[in-house]
């Protein structure tokens, strides 16, 4: 097992009618800024839940966080928490809402062009303090210390963390995904699942715990995952879908054990690029990653395949081939496309997300720092 030091200072408040505790989590004389996406929470009654919450409270608001959400809107609502000196910020909604507070929280304290928090990895030396309710499983950043914000005029999408972020507490109430569009249950699910791969699927130290962790949580994905697709899915599947989603990145498997994340890097730049949803994108690169890497990986692969997927793996060759395909039909069973012809896209991929990786910087990707262009070129030739 590698070193490490592991805190998640973030308080879960999981179940039914937990959005009530806003009124005692957020410190009463603070001045609330409750930031929202497109809208969903006032059609599903969260928006509601929240107000009453916070009735005792001094608050004001900010909507329109987009998917993937965009610097220039973050810096919207920047000058309104200046402006109106807001000093706590609630983020209500997914991975896109609670990234960019996280990203408000430390724009809003940061001297010098907050731009460079992202593209230069400027420093943060202080942010607001943030609360998270969430309303869709999938990225885990309710309980962890990452944001991921684009800049829609460059087609950067670039990453930030700091412990300063990294949310006070975390409301998981299930009930809010009973109206959630298919395609983001799908989404988080897949999100999740990659998050545990990346996590899991690196080479071996050992790491037990974590391992076994990270194979109960891909297990809990694989059997609920199709259900909470079902429109009568129940209280009990969302409930194990949400708690995967926020475990499988909030720091827990990921202590001691090396990371590859080469997956992730290579799916924001299409995102950047082609706009697909995060999830989408890695629906696309991992089996292919598995592919390019299944050397490296082979050992944890043949685990993965023995433990997670109950595979005969005497003939290891066979069962390193099988492992690779079941991952990709149980992207399937969740209707989740794993290829860019179904997004209507060709080999054209290839080279511009290659562009994109060499102008970030990411050329060499994965827990060995091994997938280099020419490779990160091939897995996207190979995913068309
Ligand atoms: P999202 O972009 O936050 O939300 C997708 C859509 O779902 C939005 O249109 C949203 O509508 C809608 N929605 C959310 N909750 C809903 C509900 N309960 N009912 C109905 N509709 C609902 O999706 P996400 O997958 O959670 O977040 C994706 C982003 O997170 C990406 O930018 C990705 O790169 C990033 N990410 C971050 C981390 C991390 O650790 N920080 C990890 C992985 C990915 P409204 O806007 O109207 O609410
Ligand atoms: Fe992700």
């Amino acid at each position: 097992m590698l070193n490490f030091s592991f805190a998640n200072s973030t308080q879960i408040h999981f179940g039914e009618q937990q959005i009530s505790t806003l009124s005692s989590n957020i410190p009463t004389d603070a001045k609330v800024l409750v930031v929202y996406g497109g809208g969903s929470i006032k059609k599903n009654g969260v928006y509601d839940q929240v107000c009453e919450a916070l009735s005792a409270h001094s608050w004001g608001e900010f909507s329109g966080i987009e998917p993937n959400p965009s610097y220039q809107t973050c810096m919207q609502a920047v000058e309104l928490v200046k402006r109106d000196n807001y000093d706590f910020i609630l983020a209500v909604g997914g991975g896109s809402v609670i990234d960019g507070c996280k990203f408000i929280a430390a724009a809003a304290c940061f001297e010098g062009e907050p731009w460079d928090i992202l593209a230069k990895g400027a420093e943060v030396n202080s942010a607001l303090p943030l609360g998270v309710v969430l309303t869709l499983p999938a990225t885990g950043s309710e309980s962890n210390s990452f944001s991921v914000v684009s800049n829609k005029e460059t087609n950067d999408k670039l990453p930030f963390a700091t412990p300063l972020v990294q949310p006070k507490f975390a409301v998981l109430d299930p009930n809010v995904m009973t109206t959630l569009p298919k395609r983001q249950l799908t989404n988080g699910v897949v999100d999740a699942f990659v998050h545990t791969m990346e996590q899991y699927l690196t080479y071996p130290v050992d790491a037990k715990v974590q391992d076994r962790f990270a194979e109960g949580l891909l297990l809990t994905l694989m059997e609920e995952g199709p259900k909470v697709l079902a429109d009568d899915a129940s209280y009990e599947v969302r409930a194990n879908v949400m708690w995967s989603a926020t475990m499988a990145l909030n720091g827990l498997i990921g202590a001691g054990v090396p990371q590859d994340w080469g997956t992730h890097m290579i799916g924001h730049e299409v995102t950047a690029v082609y706009g697909l949803d995060h999830a989408q994108t890695l629906a696309i690169v991992l089996p292919r990653m598995m592919a390019e890497q299944k050397e490296a990986k082979r050992e944890k692969i043949l685990q993965y395949a023995q433990r997670v997927l109950k595979l005969d793996v005497s003939k290891p060759e066979i069962a390193i081939e099988q492992a690779i395909e079941k991952t990709e039909l149980f992207f399937h069973s969740v209707q989740m496309p794993t290829r860019f012809r179904d997004y209507q896209l060709g080999e054209e991929v290839a080279d511009a997300i290659v562009t994109q990786l060499e102008r970030h910087g990411m050329t060499a990707l994965g827990e060995h720092q091994a997938v280099t262009l020419e490779k990160s070129h091939r897995i996207l030739l190979q995913s068309v």
